[in-house]
């Protein structure tokens, strides 16, 4: 494996946009650089030749992402999912199964879909939330810049969502969503039918936060890492434009960023590079917290010390 970055854009904002601020600000090229001083990012995005071994990479940062989900308390019984497309067969996805709590999901409880719903690798005697499947596999197909979608009913998500309104620039972390957002507003009940799914799809456009109204959230990413990182920033930026608008009932105004300091922010800090860095501080934290959801590595050491053993003996 080695440890290549990437700079490649999933954004609509173009990779090069001239001039940058009102104050001249210059902006260069996207990626971790602009936000790492003194060595590289301490998280590059690593690079996989061999498509089994990225699987398992993927799958395990989705256990991950899972865990961070539930440290922040997104679960709501069993709704919330989040899928990645397989690296091995990309017409096919992983979701995790129905019923397992978010901080207990490992990466070797996934199941692997086909478009049809069929289950065909994985965890195959595991159940998948009909609503899950119906959304992600319309995303997924829609969109092949996606390979990981997140939606869950957090609390402020859910709040905001009754709106059917886009999040506004309030703050630096805003930004990332600066034409990056889309609002579902049309819901047809809980999206159990393939036709909902579509429709979802088709709002989410080409941008990477959805508001789903009456209903949640939905992010999107090139790697999961990606997509956890936007879920866990849309929901907390929810959070602050609750407070904010409340706030402004009792009289305060609000200031909003201007569009060219809005573009410039989001061309610093939203690339794949440095949105899989941000994502990489809240993973460290679970793998040294309890790192029983990486399967496969913790599969792997267990065989390779086996090994040892019986090389010493
Ligand atoms: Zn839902």
């Amino acid at each position: 494996m080695s440890t290549k970055t990437t700079t490649k854009s999933s954004t609509v904002i173009p990779d090069k946009v001239a001039p940058a601020t009102s104050r001249g600000y210059k902006m260069k090229e996207r990626g971790a650089q602009n936000i790492s001083f003194g060595n590289a990012t301490p998280y590059p995005i690593p690079q996989f030749e061999d498509p089994y071994l990225k699987r398992e990479w993927m799958l395990e940062h989705m256990a991950g992402a899972f865990r961070v989900f539930g440290r922040r308390g997104f679960g709501e019984g069993s709704a919330g999912h989040i899928s990645i497309r397989d690296p091995v067969n990309p017409k096919t996805f992983w979701i995790n199964p129905l019923g397992v709590h978010f901080s207990l999901i490992k990466a070797s409880d996934m199941i692997q879909v086909d478009g049809d719903g069929n289950i065909i690798g994985g965890n195959t005697r595991g159940t998948i939330n009909a609503a899950g499947f119906a959304i992600h596999s319309a995303v997924h197909r829609a969109r092949p810049d996606v390979n990981a979608a997140c939606h869950t009913h957090s609390v402020f998500g859910k709040a905001y969502s009754c709106f059917g309104k886009p999040l506004e620039m309030l703050s630096q972390d805003s930004c990332i969503f600066y034409k990056n957002q889309a609002v579902y507003t049309d819901f047809g009940g809980v999206a159990v039918e393939k036709a909902e799914g579509e429709k979802i799809a088709k709002a989410s456009g080409n941008v990477q936060a959805i508001i789903l109204q009456n209903h949640g959230l939905l992010t999107a990413g090139s790697t999961v890492d990606e997509a956890a990182y936007i879920f866990t920033l849309m929901e907390r930026t929810c959070q602050c434009q609750l407070l904010a608008d409340a706030a402004e009932h009792e009289g305060r105004k609000k200031v909003i960023i201007g569009d060219e300091e809005a573009a410039y922010t989001n061309f610093i800090d939203c690339d794949p590079e440095s949105l899989y860095l941000e994502f990489a501080v809240d993973l460290s934290y679970e793998i040294a917290k309890d790192d029983s959801f990486m399967t496969f590595t913790k599969a792997r050491e267990a065989k390779a010390k086996k090994e040892k053993e019986a090389n010493e003996a």
